[in-house]
């Protein structure tokens, strides 16, 4: 908990967060939802700044694009009709996994992907649609793919930065589209112990045009399995297809053991969830296995 805080701010814009977070640095936290953040409390921390009155809150359209503001939380997130729409709904589907009712009424977009957590399940949705960050900073705004974002993020790089949206290109679509979101955890509130999402086009000749696949929990930040992706480009997605990428899968991912799970255990189930996630994925394109 936060024992020492003297202030607890709520700035109107993201330009007045920012000068907040300039004025305090080292002693200044943003908080969002609060969901991660008061339970890891702070020593050092004696300022919270409050972005849910920044003007983060919102989903839109965006030139051929769609957008996604920091402070939209997974609530609404998993109600939104526009998401529900794009590539099967693994948007709303990824946030409707994420702990209880309450807790997705309080957690928001960009504090998961901040928080740069390994089972952080909205990146892993958002890593299979090409996603990028936008974050504001002293010199500016400026927008990088998600998988930067996660790293920078996971080594600290971005403490005197806000999420300010997240992006992603108009998913394909069409019916030889098909898309899948699948987790894992001890119980249906819990973090995952893995997490993947999977999508896929097939040509006229049911052959793969492309894939994506992207895993949660088994790396240190959300991660995409491209030669796994490759491995199925420009084939017919039979059971030894989807074996072979499962397997490829198996080798790249760096899972770690802890009180969740042990490594071994979590490297069995990425195949096992990687297979599972490109079959629905390959059935919502008309395909057969
Ligand atoms: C019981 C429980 C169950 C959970 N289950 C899941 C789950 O199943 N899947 C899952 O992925 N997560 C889960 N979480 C984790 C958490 O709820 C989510 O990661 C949530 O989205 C965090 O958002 P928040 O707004 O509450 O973040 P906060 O706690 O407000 O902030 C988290 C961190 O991000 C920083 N931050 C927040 N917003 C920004 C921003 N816009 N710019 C820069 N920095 C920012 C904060 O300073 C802090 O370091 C769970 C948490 C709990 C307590």
């Amino acid at each position: 908990m936060f024992d020492q805080v003297e202030a607890f701010c709520r700035p109107a814009s993201v330009a007045e967060a920012l000068r907040m977070l300039q004025r305090d640095k080292g002693r200044a936290r943003i908080v969002a939802g609060g969901t991660d953040v008061v339970v890891a409390g702070g020593d050092g921390v004696r300022v919270l700044i409050d972005i849910t009155r920044a003007g983060l809150n919102y989903i839109r359209p965006k030139a051929g694009a769609v957008a996604i503001g920091a402070t939209t939380t997974l609530s609404e997130i998993e109600e939104s009709a526009l998401l529900g729409k794009l590539a099967g709904g693994i948007i709303p589907r990824a946030a409707a996994t994420c702990g209880s009712t309450t807790i997705r009424n309080m957690a928001t977009l960009g504090g998961n992907l901040a928080n740069a957590s390994p089972a952080a399940d909205m990146a892993v949705a958002l890593l299979a649609l090409d996603a990028s960050a936008v974050i504001a900073e002293a010199r500016g705004r400026r927008k990088l793919p998600l998988a930067e974002y996660l790293a920078g993020a996971s080594a600290g790089r971005f403490s005197a930065s806000i999420l300010v949206e997240v992006t992603f290109p108009a998913p394909p679509a069409g019916k030889r589209c098909g898309w899948s979101f699948q987790k894992l955890g001890r119980t249906a509130l819990d973090i995952s112990l893995v997490s993947v999402a999977a999508g896929v086009e097939l040509d006229t000749k049911g052959r793969v045009k492309w894939a994506r696949i992207a895993l949660g929990a088994v790396a240190p930040t959300a991660m995409r399995a491209e030669a796994a992706e490759q491995l199925l480009v420009g084939r017919t997605p039979a059971v030894d297809a989807i074996a072979e990428a499962a397997a490829e899968v198996a080798r790249v991912v760096r899972p770690i053991s802890d009180v969740r799970a042990s490594a071994e255990y979590r490297r069995e189930m990425s195949a096992v969830l990687v297979a599972r996630a490109l079959g629905e994925s390959i059935a919502a394109a008309g395909g057969s296995r």
